[in-house]
């Protein structure tokens, strides 16, 4: 027992010499921008609730009143005892939202984007994977069978020659991120879709980050550019504010997963309260761009204002908005002043991000007030002078 702390220690040791080592922060109350960190009162700009819906009052009593009557846990698989009738009206709801035939659903994005990458592509197929894509992608082809080639991010002359070079595969799997995580630009789908007519091969794409917030109803990627990706993969955790992850397409694509996702068929049932927390949302979602539209705002006039401050800003019109800094140490004491001024964003390093492309990673919601905005514009200005990452 102790041989085995010992040896942990020491690759913790190793984790914090080289300054990766990860600890919890504590919130203490519900997500919106001002949250309780680690017992101080912060401006939040780092939640994935793009919308703000995690805390409202209309999901809030959706889950509730499913909550009295169908008890906190599902207590089984969807496939033995877990699968109710709220399960199947979400991923009902969920297929009209992204205008497919069907939709399943999974405990979480992460094990949506395993089970599709693990059961579709077989072993004399071949996934076209792009440089930046999720974590949870990247493991999904891990567990595939199938080979697995990188191409270089959102190029898609690379992505064409990688099409021309794997024509003996027997299929071909492009999969990639609608808007990415750490950048925050949006996949050229259009051009993707093109690709993959042409060189007779299939798209997945993950919309993580992009369901509830692009496209006029908040469909994503897909709505955005006007195309139909073969596999649409989805969370509930970011703009639609529950938890638990989709996939989208056609219903034979649905009944092939629910007869060969491991992270479908293995997994305990998300509880009858979220899906109906998720119904909910999505009706929000659907019927009302206005949060949407607010919360585009808000990127608009930080970006901007950062812009015109002279900082360098990565990524597209999406809530996540890097701003690079350089440097890893100025990353981290950028963090840290932010900090010390009441604001929470954290620093993203390499291995995550390129070497001399540490930032600071803002991620905005509908929910910032101009004040809110006002003050993180502020403080960027004056930390960023003292630090000297702008004139
Ligand atoms: N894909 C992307 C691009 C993500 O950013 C995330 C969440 N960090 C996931 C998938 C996983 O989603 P979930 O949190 O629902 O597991």
């Amino acid at each position: 027992m102790f041989e085995l702390d010992e040896w942990l220690n020491q690759r913790l040791i190793h984790q914090k010499d080289l300054g990766l080592h990860r600890s919890l922060r504590t919130m203490n109350s519900a997500s919106g921008p001002l949250m309780q960190v680690n017992g101080e009162q912060k401006l939040v700009f780092s939640s994935n609730n793009y919308l703000g819906l995690a805390n409202d009052q209309r999901l809030i009593a959706a889950a509730e009143s499913t909550l009295k009557e169908f008890g906190v846990g599902s207590s089984g698989s969807r496939l033995t005892t877990g699968n109710t009738t709220w399960h199947e009206r979400l991923e009902d709801r969920i297929a009209r939202f992204k205008q497919t035939e069907a939709a399943l659903l999974f405990s979480s994005g992460y094990l949506a984007n395993v089970g599709v990458l693990s059961s579709l592509p077989e072993k004399d197929d071949v996934i076209l994977s792009d440089q930046l894509n999720h974590a949870s992608i990247i493991d999904g082809c891990r567990l595939s069978k199938a080979k697995t080639m990188i191409y270089r991010h959102v190029d898609m002359e690379d992505l064409e020659t990688t099409l021309q070079e794997t024509q003996t595969f027997q299929r071909r799997f492009i999969v990639t991120d609608g808007v990415f995580s750490m950048d925050g630009n949006i996949a050229p789908l259009n051009e993707i879709m093109e690709l993959a007519r042409h060189y007779d091969a299939f798209v997945i794409v993950d919309d993580a980050h992009a369901t509830g917030v692009l496209g006029e109803y908040g469909r994503g990627t897909s709505e955005y550019f006007g195309v139909q990706p073969d596999v649409v993969i989805g969370t509930l955790s970011k703009a639609v504010g529950t938890e638990g992850g989709f996939v989208a397409g056609s219903k034979v694509l649905i009944d092939f997963l629910l007869n060969f996702a491991r992270s479908f068929i293995f997994q305990t049932a998300i509880p009858p309260s979220i899906c109906a927390a998720s119904c909910a949302a999505l009706d929000i979602i659907e019927e009302n761009n206005r949060a949407r539209q607010s919360l585009l705002a808000n990127v608009e006039r930080i970006k901007s204002s950062l812009d015109d401050m002279g900082y360098i800003i990565k990524g597209d019109q999406t809530p996540i908005i890097p701003v690079i800094i350089g440097d890893a140490n100025v990353s981290m004491e950028f963090a840290k002043r932010l900090q010390d001024k009441g604001i929470y964003a954290p620093a993203i390093r390499p291995p995550t991000v390129p070497t001399g492309e540490s930032r600071i990673r803002l991620t905005v919601t509908s929910d910032h007030t101009a004040q809110n905005v006002d003050y993180l514009l502020a403080t960027f200005r004056s930390i960023g002078k003292e630090l000297r990452v702008i004139e």
